[in-house]
């Protein structure tokens, strides 16, 4: 994707609207714009038709029932709404990874208000879990594991059948929080092993402001409702819902599910091409996270005396990120690389380059020359001081 100059390269933290999908929005920012709750008129009946056909698009891509697969504002409130709501049923051990989005680790943090006991296991160098010590940490009261599909910093993909293996059996809830995954690998068989799956529209060239919850009936009978009103989605999470939204995410969705093969095949050329790339300029850097387990839209590097605030005033051509766009608000280097065991140093060395659907292999070199232009200037600076 280029706007102007610029090429956007930072797919993880959020995606161009697919011009199909602005399509389906707009007329539900026109004349359709009823109330879908509102059940006494066509303009109510019409909105409620484009959030029914919005939610079977979205569930048909994770190969869910659509009566179980429920609206939210974005994977943030997803999985909040999951997290607290299982704390909130029953009291135990709340279980997650040190890898997590923060909005799944915080939403552990606080489950400590509901006198529910939170555990933040670590990961492996190459940020997957150790299985052993997930199954270790399994007690009597454990009510739930949230382990995310992929890895929104550093794109690693986690065992989730593996994980379902250790906690079915002993009746913990599994959460999956699959904001970059959705769309991006093959998720049909996710529900099969995870309780409850987080989703976000803008992850997927959707619309920002929308995501879904899906929640396998025997969880949801043991949750605790957060967001109490109308009782609208099941009554896990009241509020109007927004048509347009719905319709679009619908819409990125069915788009997603005919380009998953076409995207992977994508992703790993130009995974091959920035990686040849970096060679070609001869800098030292290491690749975060497992080489192989992982998405190839996602390359996570440190380049080893660089700073990247410092590189990053030097890519003004570049969209590129130092890191999860919701944590780069906070100071310090990224608190993933620093659960991988990557030092102080490298950590804050280290550049996310996201490509997508847009990304095309003239950018890609475009976007390697502007970086090897970059890294002589940002080296030349740190020699003259
Ligand atoms: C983007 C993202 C979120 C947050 O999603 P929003 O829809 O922006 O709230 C949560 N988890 C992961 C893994 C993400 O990539």
């Amino acid at each position: 994707m280029r706007v102007g100059n610029a090429i956007y390269m930072d797919y993880q933290s959020t995606t161009p609207l697919d011009p199909e999908v602005r399509a389906a929005m707009l007329p539900y920012m026109e004349d359709r714009f009823g109330n879908p709750h509102s059940s006494s008129h066509r303009f109510g009946w019409e909105a409620e038709a484009a959030v029914d056909v919005g939610r079977g698009r979205v569930a048909q891509l994770l190969d869910v029932d659509p009566a179980n697969l429920y609206f939210t504002a974005g994977a943030t409130e997803s999985n909040n709404i999951a997290i607290k709501g299982l704390a909130l049923g029953r009291r135990g051990r709340m279980i997650t990874l040190a890898t997590e989005h923060s909005c799944v680790l915080e939403s552990t943090r606080a489950s400590k208000q509901f006198g529910s006991e939170p555990l933040i296991l670590p990961v492996e160098q190459d940020g997957l879990i150790n299985l052993g010590q997930l199954e270790d940490a399994l007690t009597e009261d454990t009510v739930a594991v949230s382990v995310m599909a992929v890895n929104n910093e550093i794109g690693v993909i986690q065992p989730i059948k593996q994980i379902a293996a250790l906690t079915k059996s002993r009746g913990i809830w599994l959460h999956c929080d699959a904001a970059q995954a959705y769309g991006k690998i093959h998720v049909t068989d996710l529900a099969k092993h995870a309780d409850l799956i987080s989703l976000s529209g803008h992850k997927i060239y959707g619309p920002k402001g929308i995501g879904a919850l899906y929640v396998a009936p025997e969880a949801k009978r043991q949750m605790g409702v957060l967001m109490s009103g109308g009782g609208q989605e099941g009554m896990l999470r009241s509020g109007t819902l927004a048509p347009a939204l719905c319709a679009g995410f619908g819409q990125a969705a069915l788009l997603a599910e005919g380009q998953v093969e076409a995207e992977m095949a994508r992703a790993q050329r130009h995974f091959d091409q920035l990686m040849a790339g970096f060679e070609a300029m001869g800098v030292p850097y290491q690749l975060n996270g497992h080489a192989d387990t992982r998405l190839k839209s996602n390359l996570n590097l440190s380049i080893e005396g660089h700073d990247s605030a410092r590189l990053m005033a030097n890519l003004r051509r570049l969209a590129v990120s130092s890191g999860a766009a919701c944590a780069s608000a906070k100071e310090g280097p990224s608190y993933v690389l620093e659960a991988l065991g990557v030092p102080a140093a490298l950590a804050e060395a280290s550049l996310r380059i996201g490509t997508g659907r847009f990304t095309d292999d003239a950018q890609v070199d475009d976007a390697l020359g502007y970086l090897e232009d970059a890294l002589t200037k940002s080296r030349r600076k740190s020699w003259s001081k």
